[in-house]
């Protein structure tokens, strides 16, 4: 079994109007790869990337539908990043989708990809595989003990990889540590404390805000997604893409508020089951196998989310009609709201 293909000239990015595979896509564009996307999405924030991304071949199907097998042909480069994220989404009858958008998808594409003769694949795996990491940073070898349904889900991808790899099959994955920065999912947490700061609704902070995450910025995670299609570790690997610098969600608004000059108005809520109190990822692996390492710090992702937010008319949708004119506001182009995007 190969370790690694020498060259790829074709990749395909499964998920790529998303919030990592967009950021993704742009970087391997800019870099002159051939990139097709495969994503099925139809919100606001896929048809801008679709829109943003024009040199891409874009592909609107869902690909529990169709033969994996077609699409895999003539690619070989694969970086998976179609799936259903979110810990909460994945409790009672929501794990139904996370089983399908997960765990189904990924088997089907690993089974798909049995007998390519040099195809590298990159599957996006998580740190809800760790569970609660209390104390220090969780390695690759620390015992996983997922959480929720969810990281469950993210557990049987990586089983089914190694399964996969026993066949032939030349796949890696990444476990990523909460991803930040331009195009981040609506849901997530720093997005929507952005817009609390920015006039919109308060942010549905859940219990006393002491919960610590290993934010990642989303370009780190695309480098990292890179130096493991083009480089040269072996199958079966899982590496930590993340900063092993967890910062508390109190730490997180503090710095909104300071970056925006403007109030975080907060709406407290319980805390829900399966959010971990702690990530923290050990990155030597991937330092040493992928020659990677985090390099863009808090402050300035944070501050660079809150220009994009700013700037996109989703969010201006939401804040045109509540953000007070603030005099710090100029400084982090808070001004543009209500103008083009
Ligand atoms: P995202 O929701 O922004 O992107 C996923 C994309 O996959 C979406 O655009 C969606 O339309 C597409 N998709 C889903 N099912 C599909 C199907 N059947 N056919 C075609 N397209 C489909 O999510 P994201 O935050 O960019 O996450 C990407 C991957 O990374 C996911 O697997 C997620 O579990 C994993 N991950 C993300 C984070 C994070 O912090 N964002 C952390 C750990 C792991």
């Amino acid at each position: 079994m190969k370790d690694a293909p020498c060259t790829i000239s074709r990749i395909l990015v499964t998920g790529g109007a998303g919030f990592i595979g967009a950021t993704l896509v742009g970087r391997l564009l800019a870099a002159g790869h051939d990139v097709s996307v495969i994503d099925d999405g139809d919100g606001l924030r896929h048809r801008r990337a679709r829109a943003e991304l024009p040199q891409a071949r874009w592909i609107s199907v869902d690909m529990a539908r169709i033969d994996l097998a077609d699409l895999l042909a003539g690619f070989d480069g694969v970086v998976h990043l179609a799936g259903q994220p979110g810990v909460q989404t994945s409790w009672g009858t929501g794990f139904d989708e996370h089983l399908r958008a997960n765990t189904l998808l990924t088997q089907r594409l690993l089974e798909a990809a049995i007998g390519l003769e040099s195809c590298r694949m990159v599957l996006a795996s998580s740190s809800s595989v760790y569970g609660e990491i209390i104390t220090g940073t969780a390695c690759e070898d620390t015992p996983l003990r997922p959480l929720s349904p969810y990281g469950v889900s993210k557990v049987a991808c990586e089983q089914l990889m190694r399964v996969y790899v026993e066949r032939g099959v030349d796949a890696v994955a990444l476990r990523f540590f909460t991803a930040y920065g331009r195009r981040q999912r609506q849901d997530m947490a720093l997005s929507l404390i952005i817009d609390a700061a920015l006039g919109g609704p308060a942010f549905p902070m859940r219990g006393d805000g002491s919960q610590a995450r290993d934010f990642t910025h989303v370009d780190d995670i695309a480098a990292a997604i890179e130096a493991a299609l083009f480089g040269s570790i072996p199958a079966g690997t899982v590496c930590n893409v993340g900063t092993g610098s967890p910062v508390s969600l109190v730490a997180l608004i503090d710095l909104v508020e300071t970056i925006t000059g403007m109030a975080v108005a907060l709406n407290q809520v319980p805390s829900a089951a399966g959010d971990p109190v702690r990530t923290a990822a050990d990155v030597s692996r991937a330092k040493t196998l992928l020659a990677w390492k985090p390099t863009v710090g808090l402050a300035e992702g944070v501050e660079d989310q809150i220009e994009y937010q700013v700037a996109v008319p989703s969010s201006v949708e939401q804040r045109s009609q509540t953000l007070p004119v603030g005099a710090r506001c100029g400084d982090y182009g808070l001004h543009q709201v209500g103008g083009p995007a």
